[in-house]
């Protein structure tokens, strides 16, 4: 009895042994599988900044809230609403590391190009909407909602700087998400170069080289491919109408995703 009793001891501590060289070994191997993963991971992922244009209780002089728009809602909150889409899952591409701040946040221009040059990111874009020069605005304002005047104050544009360090890809990320813009309906704003006189490269698109004397801060020293995107002009009444639907906003949440997916060569899934 006693003897059996040693034997079944053994063998339930040949069992046990065999249970825990089989736990190790699965581990081993689930370890590696897990190790191949990651690195198909790191060789697909991509990061990009997005930053909600503004801040919303500004503590500098060079930041503020943003535009007016025609109905007196500030600009920082337009930028957030496109923003915070892409904080969730639903609105992320596989393969893509979003880092998104939203002006909520209340990161300054400073701060924002600081944090930008520390951690790098493969793209750098700014959501903003758009305004005009205050005279234009008080004319078309005082001709009434209706009035023709609001047409040259229009449309969505797209800013990059030929000295940023890398204006090459920056303008090839404009053009692609100019072009998605294009195949949704949208129209480009031709009011900075047609009344402020700026550079644009591309009337066709919308899209402005922004130097000197139209240089922007945040293009200037940001260490990284970087454009700033006004997704349409919230001082016309009826584009701030179009703007304020969430229908629009997540139109334009999809072409910078499928601006982005063209610009890391991200295959689309069927
Ligand atoms: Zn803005």
């Amino acid at each position: 009895m006693k003897n059996t009793s040693i034997d079944a001891m053994s063998y339930q501590g040949n069992k046990a042994n065999f249970r825990i060289i089989l736990f190790a070994f699965v581990y081993l191997l689930l370890a590696a599988y897990n190790d191949i993963c990651k690195s198909e991971t790191v060789n697909v992922e991509h990061a990009v900044l997005i930053f909600s244009g503004h801040v919303k209780d500004p503590a500098s002089k060079i930041d503020h809230m943003g535009a007016k728009s025609y109905s007196g809602i500030f600009e920082y909150q337009f930028n957030d609403a496109i923003v915070r889409y892409f904080k969730s899952d639903f609105y992320q591409v596989l393969g893509i590391y979003y880092e998104v701040i939203q002006a909520s946040g209340n990161m300054g221009l400073q701060e924002r190009v600081n944090y930008a040059n520390r951690i790098i990111p493969d793209l750098y874009i700014e959501i903003h909407h758009d305004a005009a020069q205050a005279e234009d605005i008080e004319k078309a304002r005082r001709a009434g909602e209706n009035s023709p005047l609001w047409n040259q104050m229009s449309g969505f544009s797209v800013h990059y700087s030929e000295s940023n360090r890398f204006p090459e890809l920056s303008k090839t990320f404009a053009q692609l998400f100019a072009d998605e813009m294009l195949s949704d309906g949208f129209k480009p704003n031709l009011y900075h170069v047609n009344v402020e006189e700026m550079i644009c490269i591309d009337r066709k698109r919308g899209i402005y080289n922004r130097i000197s004397p139209w240089g922007l801060f945040v293009l200037y020293n940001v260490r990284s491919p970087a454009v700033i995107i006004e997704c349409g002009t919230i001082v016309n009444p009826h584009e701030e109408k179009v703007l304020s639907l969430e229908e629009t906003r997540i139109k334009i949440v999809h072409a910078i995703n499928r601006a982005f997916m063209r610009f890391f060569n991200i295959e689309i899934e069927e």
